[in-house]
């Protein structure tokens, strides 16, 4: 088959897992000339795999295909799996892009609630066709600025379908089921009560529960909990999306007022979909996590895992709060 396969490489000290994939290397640099994600571009990417609208209306609006320098491989390549050491196995599933905008500066958080939700409703429509393989998990996410891993500037999302879930998403699932066990409620739900009750580091609560988690990672981490009563993005509910719609675009320009613009990571983070979706809805809601990337890793974390946060959410979510009230 034509394409190099990427690898999982486990560590044997920690059973953490490695992506081995050579291909990103060759990803063009921010320098080279020409945005192959503008319209007029298509043919530098591969083929389209989701058009808004469906067709006539030149640009398009929203438009998604494979990811030219994939993380993952297709399934069905000749990749070595071995075990011990120096275990490994093939890394497969499917990577996409989907661009935002025709418009090269219409970064999200300049969108009307209108464009952002065709944007979060194309998401949707992509995870499904991805999740209908039955993948371990589809994972979303947004990488914005070169610091948080962004190749091109041009406004897009990318989607990762996940043939086996990594350490990192398991050991969340198994939290969330373990509590869902324990209690029968989902933990989601008693975590924003629980901060809805605290007050002090909810950023906003309207249709969507906002706040900055009690043990932020990063200044200003931020999660959006929209309490659809669904656990993934391909299952989201239009309701859902709507109310999420509404609250990202303001969120983002307060982030970028209080950071001054600054670069982030913004993750879904899904349940399972090799499972039916109301299974998992019984313990787990899709939600948004955003990560500023204004802090640097240093010897500790490195030492031992322990990140260093030099701001306390209890400060600086009333920042944000005040911040994205003057942004609507
Ligand atoms: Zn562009």
């Amino acid at each position: 088959m034509n394409f190099v396969i990427t690898e999982t490489r486990v560590d044997a000290e920690t059973g953490e897992w490695r992506l081995s994939a050579p291909r990103r290397a060759e990803r063009p640099g921010p320098a080279s000339s020409g945005c192959p994600f503008c319209p007029g571009h298509e043919a530098e990417t591969p083929p389209t795999r989701l058009r808004v609208p469906v067709s006539g209306e030149e640009p398009w609006r929203v438009r998604a295909f494979a990811n030219k320098y994939p993380i993952v491989s297709p399934a069905g390549g000749d990749g070595v799996t071995a075990t011990g050491l120096f275990a490994r196995f093939p890394a497969t599933g499917d990577h996409e892009v989907l661009v935002e905008s025709p418009d090269h500066a219409r970064d999200l958080r300049f969108a009307t609630t209108g464009e952002a939700l065709e944007v979060l409703t194309a998401l949707r429509s992509r995870a499904q066709a991805l999740a209908s393989r039955r993948p371990a998990a589809v994972v979303a996410f947004r990488n914005y600025g070169a610091a948080a891993g962004a190749s091109l500037p041009h406004p897009h999302s990318q989607l990762v379908a996940l043939d086996q879930a990594p350490p990192g998403l398991v050991s969340r699932w198994r939290l969330a089921r373990g509590h869902y066990t324990d209690t029968g409620r989902r933990l989601v739900d008693d975590l924003a009560a629980a901060e809805r009750s605290a007050g002090e580091r909810v950023v906003a609560d309207n249709g969507v529960l906002v706040y900055q988690p009690y043990a932020a990672s990063v200044p200003h981490q931020t999660v959006l909990v929209p309490f659809d009563g669904t656990g993934t993005l391909a299952a989201a509910s239009d309701a859902g999306l709507a109310a999420v719609a509404r609250t990202l675009p303001p969120l983002l320009r307060g982030l970028a007022d209080v950071l001054g613009d600054p670069a982030y990571n913004l993750v879904v983070h899904a349940g399972p979909t090799d499972v039916e979706d109301r299974e998992v809805a019984r313990w787990w809601q899709w939600h948004i996590e955003i990560q500023p990337r204004t802090t640097a890793y240093a010897g500790l974390e490195l030492a031992t895992g322990l990140l260093v946060n030099p701001s306390r959410p209890e400060e600086t979510a009333p920042e944000l709060a005040k911040a994205m009230s003057a942004a609507r």
